[in-house]
């Protein structure tokens, strides 16, 4: 599945906010938004009222953004999630959260969600005991995520194994810290999702 490999904090500078998409270097000095606050092509700070629409559509670009989705495949989880009972909002949040690239994130395997897609599409993974290189993979609760037998021989895993991973997973997730494997408790929760991304106005936003 094609994804965007171009520079991504102009997302952020768009935005108007941080949307944390490359690891460590959004919380030092570097990141572009600490530096300079405007929108990329913007020469001085206007304040222009944004129409609903346009609200809308900052919204759903910053979580498809978050989540380095490209447009096609947005649109299809957000149908999808239209199909399902419950919360369409929520729904799309269970979705993305259970996307294999993200587990790998969540589980503090990767510095960003970039760098996780990258190892799942490597083939360093396995899901209940079955390589598993595509990053879009939906996990199901029960699921077990390992690392690839000739994947735990990499200075990589072993710097992860020696107390470098990068984030306390949720509590829908499990780990086991020795041998770095994971578990799927439950659905993805999404109070627990820490991305400031009103879901209700990317609902309207396709209601049109
Ligand atoms: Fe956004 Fe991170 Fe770039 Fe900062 S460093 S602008 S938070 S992607």
């Amino acid at each position: 599945m094609a994804h965007y490999t171009g520079p991504v904090c102009r997302f952020c500078r768009r935005a108007g906010e941080k949307l944390f998409l490359k690891g460590e270097r959004c919380f030092s000095s570097k990141c572009a938004i600490e530096k300079r606050r405007r929108a990329p092509g913007e020469q001085s700070p206007r304040r222009r009222r944004q129409s609903d629409r346009a609200v809308q559509l900052r919204e759903k670009q910053k979580l498809r953004q978050i989540y380095g989705i490209l447009e096609r495949q947005f649109s299809n989880y957000m149908q999808e999630a239209r199909r399902k009972p419950g919360v369409t909002g929520q729904l799309l949040l269970q979705m993305l959260e259970s996307r294999l690239d993200n587990v790998v994130f969540r589980l503090g395997f990767a510095d960003s969600r970039s760098q996780a897609r990258q190892l799942v599409n490597h083939g360093h993974f396995k899901v209940n005991d079955r390589k598993t290189d595509i990053p879009s993979y939906l996990v199901k609760a029960g699921d077990s995520i390992a690392w690839y037998e000739t994947s735990t021989k990499s200075e990589y895993f072993k710097i992860l194994k020696e107390g470098s991973l990068k984030r306390t997973p949720p509590s829908w997730l499990g780990i086991d810290t020795e041998a770095l494997t994971g578990k799927v408790y439950s659905v993805p929760d999404p109070q627990e999702v820490d991305t400031r991304v009103d879901t209700r106005l990317i609902v309207e936003y396709y209601s049109r």
